[in-house]
């Protein structure tokens, strides 16, 4: 029994810390458009442009993500535009018959995975997007 107690305080911590820093979340088709940031259409229209730090608006502006059905975590700031929270943070999801699912960069050469587009910087060829199941829900 006593045990049982510890683990719980023990779980307890990493909870209430992630319940300060709650992040909201925006879901809608991306669009990109050419030299403008990027932006999410909401189910019901809404427009909301997207920001992040140089390895999310990465993703944010790879073509191969244009019109996904995206989801994005982070703070919406009083001058409408969506921080999407660090790269590091893991806060953009795909949803995709029915899954929702981590966006995520692979190389097949190295079997090395990143989080943002680019050349593989051990082979320095193009990696694959590769949307996946987050390992815990
Ligand atoms: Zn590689």
């Amino acid at each position: 029994m006593r045990r049982r107690q510890l683990l719980f305080a023990s779980l307890a911590v990493p909870l209430a810390c992630a319940a300060e820093t709650r992040p909201a979340a925006v879901r809608g088709r991306l669009t990109q458009p050419g030299g403008k940031p990027p932006i999410l259409e909401t189910p019901d229209h809404k427009f909301i442009p997207l920001d992040g730090d140089a390895a999310t608006l990465g993703v944010l502006r790879d073509k191969r993500l244009a019109e996904a059905d995206l989801e994005a975590l982070g703070q919406p700031s009083p001058g409408g535009v969506f921080q999407v929270g660090p790269i590091h943070t893991k806060a953009m999801f795909v949803h995709k018959d029915g899954n929702r699912l981590l966006i995520t960069y692979w190389c097949d050469v190295c079997s090395i995975r990143t989080y943002t587009p680019g050349i593989c910087w051990c082979c320095q060829e193009e990696t694959a997007l590769d949307l996946r199941k987050p390992e815990k829900e």
